[in-house]
């Protein structure tokens, strides 16, 4: 059977020589003189294929192929766009538009139907296809315009979407301000009454933290413990969990403001996963059931928030694979974890002492609250230096976590720890941090431990001294806790 084809071309003699030309050797040929006009003959006729000038009135050969290939019922037609430019920047574009092939209009016929011929072969448009490309038209606007405008909107989205996320690849060194920021954005345009974000970090023996969103408004810890529960067991098919826990970031409200259950009936929980690896995950909860999957921006958003998480992890893949901290200059968490492990191991084989030591900055969620996150920053850089300056070269410090900082000294009993240690807090104590003019007040609380017998691994040491450190907290902060021998 002959194949149909679809020419649209403003200049009538041009029309005329392609229709000739084309009919001549053998194609049934509809006509169309301008892009709008192509689009509505499309649905009438069905062709097999579409060959379009670029530079047409009301609606040019670009727009005309990205109307084609913007609707499922319609993207299998080829369409061949024709100009007498033949600048770069025009097949650039026929191919951004999704065009199958870009000639000069300066072709002979022959080579012409040689070259839909070829693009037939290459994309057959079954008989089936084109008879719902009819059906298709009697059930929405099929004018140009009403479908260009939707095109229009979704890019336009899109590009504003695109840069709203672009905004927040600024704050990927500062997780609480990204978790922020990205709530704010979300709520913005996603409905629910409760949002969580989750960045799996590299690093297997970290925490896992789930940043909840109640926007503003109060919910049971049994509540936010489901969450969570919910949330990583999801994740779990992907990948095991050791440690988990949420976080509730932004402030919460009055009790008469609580969420119960029914609130929170439909739920979505979403892995992200790149390059076969979890690289995190987002949950939202409302209270009418919402098919989030038909909610028409949801595709952009997930694929923009992809990246970010992207970004993230190799942000923090980068930190963890590297030896020091980016901003105290102190061995990282990764660097502790085998340090600490080696020390324990040798004394183990070499009996002898050592001692560990955390500290953890007392109220530090206040200092970012009140003065901000680079105040924030200065600080924990600063509080960084003063224990530098407190230890032996010999000691081993770290950055643990947040602003959680370690030391490991080798050779060293408790009594011969507690005087650098106690010097630091009380240095600490002492110093008048100022930065960018603003005066403060910081204080630091300190959980020390020694490996005794009693420890079966360095991790059973680990946890006595951050025992002692949350009793120092308990005891009022600004003090050092020495974990008691068994
Ligand atoms: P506490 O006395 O009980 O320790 O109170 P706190 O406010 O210090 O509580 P917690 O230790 O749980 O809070 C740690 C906070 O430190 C959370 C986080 O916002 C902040 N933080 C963690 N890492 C950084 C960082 O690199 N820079 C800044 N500016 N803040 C950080
Ligand atoms: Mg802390
Ligand atoms: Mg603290």
């Amino acid at each position: 059977m002959a194949s149909k084809i679809l020419l649209v071309e403003d200049s009538d003699t041009q029309l005329k020589f392609l229709k000739d030309g084309l009919e001549k050797n053998g194609f049934i040929v509809e006509t169309a003189t301008n892009g709008a006009e192509g689009y509505k003959k499309l649905y009438e006729c069905a062709p097999d294929l579409v060959l379009s000038d670029i530079m047409l009135p009301v609606i040019d050969g670009y727009q005309l192929c990205r109307l084609i290939k913007n609707k499922d019922e319609t993207k299998k037609i080829p369409v061949i766009l024709l100009t007498v430019l033949d600048k770069k920047i025009d097949s650039f574009w026929g191919k951004k538009a999704g065009a199958q092939l870009f000639l000069s209009k300066s072709i002979d016929i022959s080579e012409l139907v040689q070259n839909i011929n070829a693009t037939l072969r290459r994309y057959p448009v079954s008989d089936e296809y084109k008879a719902t490309v009819v059906l298709k038209a009697t059930t929405f606007d099929t004018s140009a315009q009403s479908q260009l405008n939707t095109i229009l909107n979704d890019l336009l989205l899109k590009s504003v979407f695109a840069n709203e996320f672009r905004n927040l690849s600024d704050f990927m060194n500062y997780e609480r301000i990204l978790v922020e920021k990205l709530f704010s954005l979300l709520s913005s345009f996603v409905e629910y009454n409760v949002a969580g974000i989750f960045f799996a970090s590299p690093d297997e023996f970290s925490e896992n933290i789930l940043y909840i969103d109640t926007l503003g408004r109060n919910l049971s810890k049994s509540i936010l413990s489901d969450i969570q529960y919910d949330f990583f067991r999801k994740l779990a098919d992907i990948r095991v969990f050791k440690d988990n826990k949420f976080e509730v970031v932004r402030i919460l409200m009055g009790k008469e403001m609580e969420y119960n259950f029914n609130d929170l009936r439909s739920k979505i929980i979403i892995p992200l996963v790149f390059d076969k690896k979890l690289i995190g995950g987002i949950c939202f909860y409302t209270k009418q059931d919402i098919d989030y999957a038909s909610f028409r921006y949801f595709d952009i958003m997930i694929s923009e928030l992809l990246a970010i998480f992207k970004m993230k992890y190799q942000y923090t893949e980068k930190e963890f694979m590297s030896v020091l901290d980016g901003l105290t200059g102190l061995y990282n968490r990764r660097q502790f974890e085998l340090g600490l492990e080696q020390e324990y191991n040798r004394t183990k084989r070499h009996p002898s002492d050592f001692s560990l030591a955390i500290l953890d900055i007392d109220f530090f969620k206040k200092v970012n609250d009140t003065y901000g996150h680079q105040y924030g920053d200065y600080v924990l850089k600063t509080v960084s230096d003063l224990m530098k300056a407190s230890f032996r070269k010999t000691d081993l410090l770290y950055r643990y976590g947040g602003e959680e900082l370690v030391m490991i000294m080798p050779e060293t009993n408790i009594e011969g720890a507690l005087i650098p240690v106690q010097r630091l807090r009380r240095s600490i104590e002492e110093y008048n941090f100022e930065y960018n003019g603003v005066k403060a007040k910081v204080t630091a609380s300190i959980g020390l431990t020694m490996n005794y017998m009693e420890f079966n691994s360095a991790q059973d040491l680990l946890k006595s001294a951050d025992e002692a450190l949350y009793q120092a907290k308990e005891g009022g902060r600004n003090r050092v806790v020495i974990h008691e021998q068994q």
